[in-house]
C-alpha cells in the first residue's frame, strides 16, 4: 500500500492536461487551490497505515491475497459493507470535506459485478479483463475517478436524439486494438487526484443508444483527455497566504469538467461496449453503492455538530435550552443518516459474481434523507452561530494593527475564549455551511449519486407495497 507521500510523488509523474482559472495548470500537486484536495485524498493512504484503522482502512483481496486499502477493495461480505460505511465516517471527521476516493470504489464494485451478469449473457469476457484490472489497481493502490454523469444536453431527449451527439459520451471509432470514445462527464470528483479515471454510463439505454452503452478505465493522462476545474465558493481564499480565512487549514476537494476529446481505449480496459441492456443495471448499482458512501456526510456532520457547540460555548450560550435542543437535534439528524448507511449495508446481498451489493431500498432511502438533512444541520448551526458567520472580517483586518485593537475588544466574548480562536470556529461553520465544504456537504448531497426525485423513483420501484396491503387488509378482515 503506498503511503501519503508516495501517492504524492505519484501524481507528480503524471501528465495530465489541466485548465483552471483559463490558463493551463502544469503542477497541480502544488497548486493553493487544489493542494488541500490532494490532502484530503493523502489522508485516505495515510490512515490505512495507522494500527488503530487497519481494520477499518484495509483488506484482504480476493484477487491477490495481498493486504489492500479498502478504496480499491471488491466487497466479499456484509462484513466489508459495513466497514465501508465505517470508513466514510471516520475520514469525514477527519477531512471536513470530501476525499474523493469513493467513487472509484464504487466503480469498481459495480463493474465486478455487472461484468459477470454481461458475460453470463452474451458469453463475454468482460469480468476476467475486469479482474486483471482491479488486481493491476490494488497493486498500484490507485485512485480512481467514477465517471457517470455526462452533460446530458437537452434532458427531454436520449442520448441519439440530441442536437450535438456529444452531449453523451459515446464510441466514435472501432479498431482492432481498441476503441476510440468522445464526449465528457461533469462534475468529477477527485479528476486531477486520480491516477485512474472509471467511465460508465449515465442513464438506462435502448438499442438506439448502443454506441453510448460504454464503459471502460484510463490512466487519467491518456492522451486527449482534458480536465477544467470547476469553481467553489471562497475558493481563492486558499491563495490568500493566511490560515484563519479559508475555515479548514488543510483539506478541501475539487471536482472538474472532463473532456474526451477522441480518446483511444484498448480493448484490455473496455468493460461494456454496446451491451445497451445492462446500462441501467450498472447506473443503480453504481448509484447504490454511492448513495451508500454518503457516510462521508455523517463525518462531515460531526466535525459541523463539534463546531456548533463550540461556538456555543464562546458565546456563552451553550447552557440556553433551546441552545441544547438544537444541538440534540443535529445529533438526532446526523445518527440518523447513520442509521441509513449502517442499515442498507447490514442488509445487503451476494450478487452471482460473489460480490455483495447494498441494500437497493435502504441505500435509496439513506440519499433521500442526505439531500435534507445536512441543509437542516446547516441551518441550525447558523442559527446557533450568530450573524458573524457572514459579516466577520478577515485575517488581514485581524493581523493589521489598525484595526487588530478594535477586533480583539468587539468580537470578544468570554475572558479565556481567545478573539482568534473564535474567529476560526466561526470560519470553519462558514466554510462547511458557505465555502469550499459546502460543494460537498450541501450541493453535493443534493445531486451527488442522483438528484432527490431517482432515489423517490427508486423507493417507489422497490418497496413491497404489496405485502404492506395485505398486512392492512389481514388485520381490518378484508378478504
Ligand atoms: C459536487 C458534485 C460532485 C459530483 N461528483 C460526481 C462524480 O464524481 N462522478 C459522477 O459521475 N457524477 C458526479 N456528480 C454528478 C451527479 O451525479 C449529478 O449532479 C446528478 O446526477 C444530477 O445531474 P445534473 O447535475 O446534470 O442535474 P440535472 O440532471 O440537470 O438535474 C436537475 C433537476 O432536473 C431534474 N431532471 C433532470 N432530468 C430530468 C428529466 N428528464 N425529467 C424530469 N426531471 C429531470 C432532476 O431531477 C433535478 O431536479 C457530482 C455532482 C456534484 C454536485
Ligand atoms: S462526496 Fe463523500 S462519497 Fe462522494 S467522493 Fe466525496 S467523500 Fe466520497
Amino acid at each position: 500500500m503506498m503511503t501519503a507521500e508516495q501517492y504524492e510523488e505519484s501524481l507528480r509523474k503524471l501528465n495530465l492536461v489541466v485548465y483552471m482559472f483559463g490558463e493551463r495548470l502544469r503542477n497541480v500537486v502544488d497548486d493553493p487551490i487544489i493542494r488541500p484536495s490532494m490532502n484530503a485524498v493523502a489522508r485516505t493512504y495515510e490512515l490505512a497505515h495507522h494500527p488503530e484503522h487497519e481494520d477499518i482502512m484495509t483488506a484482504v483481496s480476493h484477487v491477490t491475497g495481498n493486504r489492500i486499502n479498502r478504496f480499491t477493495h471488491v466487497h466479499q461480505s456484509i462484513d466489508d459493507l459495513v466497514k465501508k460505511s465505517k470508513m466514510g465516517r471516520l475520514l469525514g471527521m477527519e477531512t471536513g470535506c470530501c476525499f474523493q476516493r469513493c467513487v472509484g470504489m464504487d466503480a469498481l464494485n459495480a463493474l465486478s459485478i455487472v461484468t459477470y451478469d454481461i458475460d453470463a449473457k452474451h458469453g463475454t469476457k468482460y469480468n476476467e479483463r475486469f479482474l486483471k484490472y482491479l488486481a493491476y489497481v490494488q497493486k498500484n493502490d490507485f485512485t480512481c475517478d467514477g465517471a457517470m454523469t455526462d452533460p446530458k444536453g437537452d434532458r427531454s431527449l436520449p442520448p441519439h436524439s440530441q442536437p450535438d451527439p456529444d452531449q453523451f459520451l459515446h464510441v466514435v471509432d472501432e479498431r482492432k486494438d481498441g476503441i476510440v470514445v468522445r464526449g465528457a462527464k461533469c462534475h468529477q470528483t477527485g479528476a486531477v487526484n486520480s491516477h485512474e479515471i472509471i467511465v460508465m454510463p449515465t442513464i438506462s439505454m435502448r438499442e438506439e443508444d448502443r454506441d453510448y452503452a460504454v464503459s471502460f478505465a484510463l490512466p487519467g493522462d491518456a492522451q486527449g483527455i482534458v480536465y477544467v476545474v470547476g469553481r467553489q465558493s471562497c475558493d481563492t481564499r486558499k491563495a490568500e497566504g493566511g490560515n484563519i480565512d479559508q475555515g479548514n487549514l488543510s483539506f478541501g476537494g475539487h471536482e472538474a469538467l472532463v473532456v474526451f476529446d477522441n480518446v483511444f481505449v484498448p480493448w484490455d480496459r473496455v468493460f461494456m461496449y454496446r451491451e445497451y441492456e445492462f446500462a441501467g443495471r450498472l447506473v443503480e448499482i453504481f448509484a447504490s453503492y454511492h448513495r451508500q458512501s454518503y457516510a462521508c456526510k455523517v463525518g462531515v456532520g460531526d466535525v459541523l455538530i463539534g463546531a456548533t457547540q463550540t461556538i456555543a460555548e464562546y458565546n456563552g450560550t451553550e447552557k440556553a435550552s433551546h441552545i441544547r435542543d438544537k444541538i440534540v437535534e443535529m445529533n438526532h439528524l446526523n445518527e440518523t443518516l447513520y442509521c441509513g448507511c449502517i442499515a442498507c449495508a447490514s442488509e445487503g446481498q451476494r450478487e452471482p459474481s460473489g460480490t455483495y451489493s447494498v441494500n437497493t431500498l435502504l441505500a435509496n432511502v439513506h440519499k433521500q434523507n442526505v439531500t435534507r438533512f445536512p441543509y437542516e444541520l446547516s441551518r441550525l448551526a447558523q442559527d446557533v452561530a450568530g450573524g458573524l458567520v457572514v459579516t466577520l472580517p478577515g485575517e488581514k483586518d485581524f493581523r493589521s494593527p489598525d484595526t487588530r485593537e478594535w477586533l480583539e475588544k468587539y468580537l470578544k466574548t468570554k475572558p479565556h475564549v481567545s478573539t482568534e480562536d473564535r474567529m476560526r470556529i466561526l470560519r470553519l461553520i462558514e466554510n462547511l455551511t458557505l465555502g469550499t465544504a459546502a460543494v460537498g456537504y450541501l450541493t453535493e448531497s443534493m445531486h451527488g449519486a442522483g438528484s432527490p426525485q431517482a432515489q423517490r423513483i427508486m423507493i417507489s420501484r422497490t418497496v413491497n407495497m404489496k405485502e404492506k396491503q395485505k398486512a392492512a387488509k389481514k388485520l381490518c378482515g378484508i378478504v
